[in-house]
């Protein structure tokens, strides 16, 4: 597939942030808020392992160890994932690109289907508080709804708010030893793309330690600004 069947002026918005910065929380709300579709290439490699797929088997080790998988490999699955025709009302990617290489391919990706890059918007958060964050997460396994043990409790102990689901699931690399490399990976590869968005005038930034809600509020505002 080639994603020729998405629209020419389905939006596209790009989060930025280290592993934590709660990427993948927001991009859900900005999907339940303005109906954009969220595209994590972390749930789509997660499932490419669970499924068990080539590309899942040469992704599984890597992602245990805090590493990026290839570009190769993510640049296919994201592609893949673009030209379903759910993502004609706009997408959210959460976790992509992730090196510059990345980046050089979605720009010919969306020139070829006539698309543009509405906004790329950097969480800004410390160091030091992504650990804590990443070390308490944990995900239902019913809806896919987010959580944290400190910040995002569910209301009743062990039972999902959405969906009611007890099946709670923490991933295999939310540990602290991995964190520190996904940390590092981060800053090597992937804080080069803030200049790089910078530079193409769509780069936009928010604080993202301060609260859920709030973070979701200044975000959800700057994407409707975005889109137009
Ligand atoms: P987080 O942002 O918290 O690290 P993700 O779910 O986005 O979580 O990613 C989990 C792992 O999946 C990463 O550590 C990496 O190994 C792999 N991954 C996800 N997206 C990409 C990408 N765009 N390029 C390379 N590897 C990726
Ligand atoms: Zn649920």
């Amino acid at each position: 597939m080639d994603g020729a069947n998405v629209p020419t002026m389905a939006p596209v918005l790009i989060l930025l942030g280290p592993p934590g910065a709660g990427k993948g929380t927001q991009a859900r709300m900005l999907q339940e808020a303005h109906g954009f579709v969220q595209l994590s290439t972390g749930d789509l490699l997660r499932a490419a392992v669970a499924a068990g797929t080539d590309a899942g088997k040469e992704a599984k080790a890597v992602m245990e160890a805090g590493g990026l998988v290839s570009d190769e490999i993510v640049i296919a699955i994201l592609k893949d994932r673009l030209a379903d025709p759910d993502c004609a009302t706009g997408v959210i990617l959460d976790g992509f690109p992730r090196t510059t290489g990345q980046a050089e391919a979605l720009d010919t990706l969306l020139a070829d289907t006539g698309q543009q890059i509405n906004a790329a918007i950097s969480l800004e958060v410390d160091d030091a508080a992504m650990v804590a964050r990443i070390s308490g997460r944990f995900t239902c396994g019913g809806c896919g709804e987010g959580y944290h043990d400190v910040n995002k409790p569910t209301r009743v102990l062990g039972i999902c708010d959405k969906c009611g689901s007890s099946h709670m699931k923490r991933r295999a690399d939310d540990n602290a030893e991995t964190v520190g490399e996904r940390l590092s990976a981060y800053h090597a590869q992937t804080a080069p793309l803030i200049a790089y968005y910078e530079g193409k005038g769509v780069l936009q930034s928010l604080d993202a330690m301060g609260d859920i809600k709030t973070i979701a509020t200044t975000l959800s505002g700057m994407v409707r600004n975005a889109v137009g």
